[in-house]
């Protein structure tokens, strides 16, 4: 092989002794592959090398590899994002990245794609101007369009690309809904070509590739039918009532103007090339997709609470009480691989509580064998056997200090040493728990939300006497079953409850007052909650909802609250609480009411929970304002295309008249 003298720093490009030119993907000081400047323009010197060595003839092949373990591409590199501010910019960004794709699809030679792991957004982009795609059949290894996640939609011409390569459905669908898929399945949509069974078959497959001229097939007449009108625009229409039951077009305009350039522009992909550009450029300097870029970057911020390079890994969970919560919480630890003991003092609700779980493990596991191991892992042990030998245990019984103080006085002298003690209380606090404790500074709080296996956040609870040790493997251990740990001090209602009680109930007080309750439902939702309050106090239990309301100090002495729980009209579990529920959804009266009304309230609706979100930032409830805005998004649902309570906060200050004169 001969070496390059062309100084790349994050790809390496050699050819070898066939003729083979390889250029492989190691992004410089990096743990992933992301498509930011530097990349894109070392990969362009790449192809212009490429280029002439095949007008010279002595190249006779590429491919386009990673030199990550795991990772192929992740896709554009989305920290430079923010260096756009016009769509002029964005425009003048694309322009070069898709000549280069160009210039890749127009090549002369074979241009092979070998990928293991994730390859994703631009990378997927980048594979897709490739003439042929060979990928690990690895469960790590997936393809996808993330982007609408970000409030945009593929910008380096993979709206055409995609369509021509899968058909309009396959592409729109993965586009729309920005899942990942699975190397299997991918091929079976005509994403992917060929499938190996090892990333060490990667290389053999592509020089075979490369020395007979493989090319991949694009979708057939069939499938591209339905780019002709006017089968496209059925197509579009029902695209558009699919996306608006998930989405509102104000909120999230990315789905809708992709389907508008679709039913405009899939008819033509040369033109549609041009057109994703200019369609584009507005979405990304959005309000909405800097936002959701936001997020992202929250995301990571969660993860980040957890330590880097702690040697403990826990493996062995203890759950004591199989109810709503135990169960649910031991079968998402079994989901992230662990062996889980489950206990509960009764015989019946510990059956039931593993029985539960076998929905998720389908859901999650994709072959019987897995399915099966799943289940294994998951061990009905109504003596406790499993205490001492638990890397951690979480007890989710019922909520009475009493009794949770005695468990926790017994289990501490069972555990081993270096166990995470927790509890996944909602309304005790710690201090009272751990007091008959011999070591209070081993109890911490793991306060998960409901239903667990969706909500993505857990509250990792620090006590007065925790010690830092405790709550840095409680946040590690949240990690290890794919959630985003946040960490709160031990207040009543820890973070997520504290800021959301007060929205609620003066919701409920505007009840009282005689507002309609769709009325308030619907402007919390045109706001961006994924639920009106009323609705989600109804979901939540009103029973639970009046508990709650006693401990965080909020009066609702002689409410209508108060006597639809005397009366035993406790919401969606008994069929009536505020509403009437049929078949699991509340009976709405379906009136209309008028934007603006509803704008004006859904931003007096929120107030509560803004002022609330202060309070706890200034009573130091979470480290910082990101964490507030962060724990509200995954742990209400808080309209994340809004950046979280306190960020809406500050969008909605009027902008800052002494600068700006002063600029002026
Ligand atoms: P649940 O009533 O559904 O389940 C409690 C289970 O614990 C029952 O199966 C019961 O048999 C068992 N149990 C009671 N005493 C026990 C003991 N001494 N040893 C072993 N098992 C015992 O209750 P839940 O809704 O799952 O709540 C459990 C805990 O989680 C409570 O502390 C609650 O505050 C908290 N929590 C609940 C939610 C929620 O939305 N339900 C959310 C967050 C936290």
């Amino acid at each position: 092989m001969t070496q390059d003298s062309m100084q790349l720093k994050d790809w390496r490009f050699s050819v070898d002794g066939e003729g083979i030119a390889w250029a492989i993907f190691d992004r410089e000081g990096e743990s992933a592959n992301a498509l930011g400047k530097r990349p894109i323009e070392e990969l362009m010197a790449i192809v212009e090398k490429v280029e002439a060595e095949a007008r010279a003839k002595t190249v006779r092949g590429l491919v386009i590899m990673s030199g990550k373990e795991r990772t192929f591409i992740v896709g554009a590199d989305i920290r430079e994002f923010e260096n756009f501010t016009t769509e002029q910019q964005v425009i003048e960004m694309l322009k070069p990245v898709n000549g280069m794709l160009d210039r890749i699809e127009r090549l002369p030679v074979p241009v092979v794609a070998a990928i293991h792991g994730v390859c994703v957004g631009g990378g997927l982009e980048l594979i897709l101007a490739c003439h042929y795609r060979i990928a690990t059949r690895d469960d790590g290894t997936r393809v996808g369009f993330p982007e609408v996640k970000l409030g945009i939609f593929p910008g380096f011409n993979g709206t055409a690309r995609s369509i021509k390569q899968v058909g309009p459905m396959a592409a729109m669908q993965n586009m729309l809904t920005g899942g990942m898929i699975r190397a299997g399945a991918a091929k079976a949509l005509g994403f992917l070509d060929q499938l190996v069974g090892s990333p060490g078959e990667l290389r053999w497959a592509a020089r075979k590739a490369v020395l007979q001229n493989r090319k991949s097939t694009p979708a057939g007449a069939a499938k591209m039918f339905l780019t002709k009108w006017p089968a496209r625009g059925l197509l579009a229409k029902k695209m558009r009532e699919e996306t608006a039951k998930k989405a509102r077009r104000d909120h999230y305009p990315a789905p809708f103007a992709l389907i508008d350039l679709f039913e405009k522009e899939g008819g033509n992909l040369d033109a549609m090339k041009a057109a994703e550009t200019k369609a584009f450029a507005p979405l990304m300097v959005s309000d909405t997709s800097r936002n959701l870029r936001r997020v992202f970057r929250l995301t990571e911020l969660l993860k980040g609470q957890a330590p880097k390079g702690l040697k403990w890994k826990p493996s062995r969970v203890h759950v004591i009480g199989a109810g709503t919560m135990g169960a649910d919480i031991a079968g998402v630890c079994v989901a992230a691989g662990m062996e889980v003991t489950l206990q509960d003092i009764n015989a019946d609700q510990l059956a039931k509580g593993i029985a539960s779980q076998g929905k998720l493990f389908g859901r999650k596991f994709k072959t019987r064998a897995l399915k099966a191991a799943a289940k294994t892992r998951l061990i009905a042990d109504p003596e406790g056997r499993g205490i001492a030998q638990a890397d951690v245990i979480i007890e989710a019984i019922v909520e009475r200090l009493d009794i949770k103080q005695k468990l926790f006085a017994d289990l501490e002298t069972k555990i081993k040493p270096g166990a995470v003690l927790a509890t996944n209380t909602s309304s005790l606090k710690l201090a009272d728990i751990s007091a008959p404790m011999k070591d209070p500074s081993r109890l911490i709080g793991l306060h998960f939300f409901s239903p667990v296996p969706q909500m993505p956040l857990v509250e990792v609870v620090r006590g007065a006497a925790t010690s830092e040790d405790e709550v840095k493997k409680g946040a590690a251990f949240v990690t290890a079953i794919d959630k985003f740990p946040l960490i709160t001090k031990d207040v009543p209602g820890f973070l997520v409850n504290k800021v959301l009680t007060p929205y609620m109930f003066a919701a409920m007080e505007r009840l009282e007052k005689g507002d309609d309750k769709d009325k308030i439902d619907e402007a919390a939702r045109a706001f961006g909650m994924p639920m009106g309050p009323i609705e989600l106090a109804d979901s939540v239990g009103l029973d639970v909802c009046a508990h709650v309301a006693k401990i965080l100090g909020q009066s609702s002495e002689g409410s209508r609250l108060e006597r639809l729980v005397a009366s035993g009209r406790l919401g969606k579990k008994t069929g009536e609480g505020f509403y009437v529920w049929k078949e699991g959804k509340p009976v709405k009266s379906g009136a209309q009411y008028s934007k603006a009304e509803l704008e004006k309230l859904g931003r007096e609706l929120v107030a509560p929970m803004v002022a609330e979100s202060q309070k706890s930032l200034d009573e130091g409830v979470v480290e910082n304002a990101d964490l507030v805005d962060a724990g509200m998004i995954f742990g209400t649902g808080f309209a994340p295309f809004r950046g979280g309570p306190l960020h809406y906060q500050k969008s909605q200050l009027p902008p800052d008249t002494s600068t700006r004169a002063a600029a002026e």
